[in-house]
């Protein structure tokens, strides 16, 4: 899952770059309001975690923006600005949800979780199809109740599929979840991921659609 993560804090951003990245998420990271502007003309993301005082454009004004042209990305406001008209006005300016810095990496995690449910219309955690589980919290895969022992990289293009189940994710939507800025794509990443998963799952599970991409077909 990408997330923009907008902090110029070189600590602050490299401390929750990394504990993001340990949890999965393919984080691009920008340090002023201007870049925040360019990353999400140029990019999708599931989630902004968004620092209020910026560089060059204020996070207020940066979000105001985005909600003004429609955007409707969860947005969680991330800020040592704790006075309550502060908040407010963060609110206000269309942030789904509020962090006062300094604040704990579990409490920042749980919180987005809530975000991306709302969004997704889910009311629970995991994801399931047939009978393929998955379990995004705890990075877990069931098949026929049964472990499977998945890589980051191979968990990710799984969650991507049973997200929308019936899309068809083409080879650079995939790329695009797995893979942040200056990450290099290697060459026929996904057909290996994709190899792997069906011969750790089943073969027939994810189906390809020819010239076009991915999809998941029916579990038993
Ligand atoms: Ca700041």
């Amino acid at each position: 899952m990408r997330i923009l993560l907008v902090e110029d804090d070189p600590m602050i951003g490299d401390s929750l770059r990394k504990g993001l990245r340990a949890e999965s998420f393919t984080v691009d990271w920008v340090q002023d309001g201007r870049g925040a502007e360019l990353a999400v003309d140029t990019t999708d993301y599931a989630l902004v975690l968004l620092d209020l005082g910026l560089p060059k454009k204020d996070g207020l004004a940066v979000l105001h923006g985005w909600r003004q042209r429609g955007l409707t990305m969860p947005v969680l406001i991330l800020t040592a600005r704790d006075a309550v008209p502060d908040r407010v006005k963060g609110l206000d300016s269309g942030a789904d949800d509020y962090l006062t810095k300094p604040f704990d990496l579990t409490e920042l995690l749980a919180r987005m979780r809530a975000l991306l449910r709302r969004q997704g219309g889910r009311a629970r955690d995991w994801l399931e199809n047939g009978a393929l589980r998955l379990d995004p919290v705890s990075h877990t895969v069931e098949y026929r109740a049964q472990p499977v022992s998945l890589s980051a990289r191979e968990f990710a293009v799984l969650h991507a599929l049973m997200e929308m189940p019936g899309a068809v994710l083409s080879r650079e939507q995939l790329e695009d979840r797995l893979y942040g800025w200056g990450e290099e794509v290697e060459s026929n990443t996904i057909e290996v991921h994709i190899h792997n998963l069906r011969r750790k799952l089943a073969p027939p599970l994810i189906r390809t659609v020819r010239g076009v991409g991915y999809r998941l077909g029916e579990t038993g």
